[in-house]
């Protein structure tokens, strides 16, 4: 008999093209009337656009969130929205705009909309993240988690094929760990095999045919997914790995989670048979590791840390910096073997 705990923090999700045109209606909904739109500065155009449609519910827009979420940026937007006397939290864009509006959250407990851009899936956890001191620290609150989420497919139209598919891997990190998470329940493994069915077949039309609305639709359907099961669940390895050489060596977020992710279940493969077995039948191959790494390959995706950034003398410090702390995984953690896998994903090496 199984036994579990099934706690889920719910957000309210208004998906498909054109949700953005409900923005008004579900700012009033929260009972809000004074929104501060927040983007990165790339997508001030996109927070220009949600401003426009809030009419005179928009208190200005703060369009200066960067990745990682600096202490110094959360405490200058924290001001900026005291001072324009804001209600309500808009965060348009990817896991860094929403990781700014939750360090909003996190002082006042006033909500945030989340209209996610990308397929990161921070809009669906009430996990936020502070960087101080070059230390990216973590944490859970229940007041950072989005209260309503607008999933409008076409805002990822901008959003190029290499970026689609290493953010749409990260994705698809989410719910292979969740599968195999110490504290995995049925709810979130079914959550987490649909999103990997949903992600891997629609990523590659996306790099194929970036114009196509169905794949994008099919896409951040499976982004919300991923991201429901990382804010339920606990993650291990490999994003112990991902957050180790993000932080450190300060490589691309998602790029880190493409080329390390089938290293990981490697890793495991043995450890976490039903999950690792359950992933592959997600995805529709007979190796989970090594169908991950084809997939990534098939999005022109990185495979290997040697192209994003990391260096072969870091690989020592990164595998002791994974290995020092104790955390769950299936299998255990050694120094040794984390060396190999870091090897392994450095040269870029199909698993098997
Ligand atoms: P991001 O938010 O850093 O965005 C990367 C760049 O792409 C930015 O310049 C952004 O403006 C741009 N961009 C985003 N959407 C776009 C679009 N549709 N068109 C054109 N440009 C677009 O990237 P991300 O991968 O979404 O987020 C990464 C960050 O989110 C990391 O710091 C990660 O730790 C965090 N994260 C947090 C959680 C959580 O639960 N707290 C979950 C996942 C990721």
């Amino acid at each position: 008999m199984r036994t579990f705990v099934y706690d889920q923090p719910a957000s309210r999700v208004i998906f498909g093209l054109g949700s953005l045109d409900r923005l008004p209606e579900e700012v009033k909904r929260l009972g809000a009337s004074r929104a501060i739109v927040l983007s990165t500065p790339e997508q001030r155009t996109d927070a220009e656009e949600a401003a426009k449609r809030l009419g005179d519910m928009s208190a200005g827009i703060y369009p200066q969130a960067v990745m990682h979420v600096p202490i110094e940026t959360a405490r200058a937007a924290r001001a900026a929205a005291k001072d324009l006397g804001a209600d309500c939290y808009v965060a348009i864009g990817g896991g860094s705009t929403i990781g700014l509006g939750k360090a909003i959250a996190l002082e006042t407990g006033m909500p945030i909309v989340a209209v996610p851009t990308t397929f990161a899936g921070s809009e669906m956890t009430p996990i936020y993240g502070l960087t101080e001191g070059g230390v990216k620290k973590t944490g859970r609150d229940r007041r950072v988690l989005p209260r309503t989420v607008l999933y409008d497919p076409k805002l990822t139209l901008t959003l190029p094929g290499k970026i689609a598919g290493p953010s749409g891997m990260n994705a698809i990190a989410h719910c292979v760990e969740g599968l195999y998470a110490q504290d995995a329940n049925p709810i979130m493994a079914l959550l987490a095999a649909e999103g990997i069915r949903a992600l891997s077949r629609s990523l590659p039309v996306i790099v194929q045919e970036p114009r196509n609305l169905e794949a994008r639709s099919d896409a951040m359907y499976g982004a919300w997914l991923a991201g429901t099961v990382l804010g339920n669940v606990g993650m291990a390895l490999h994003h112990k790995l991902c957050h180790t050489l993000g932080g450190t060596f300060n490589l691309p977020h998602a790029e880190t989670h493409t080329v390390v992710l089938p290293h990981a279940v490697e890793f495991n493969r043995h450890a976490a048979v039903d999950a690792i077995w359950a992933a592959a039948a997600a995805l529709g191959v007979n190796d989970a590791a090594q169908g991950l790494y084809d997939l990534a390959s098939r999005l022109g995706a990185p495979l290997a840390l040697k192209d994003i950034g990391m260096s072969a003398d870091g690989l020592d410090r990164a595998a002791r910096l994974a290995t020092e702390n104790p955390y769950y995984n299936p299998r255990p953690i050694e120094y040794g073997g984390i060396r190999q896998l870091l090897e392994n994903a450095f040269w870029g090496k199909r698993p098997g």
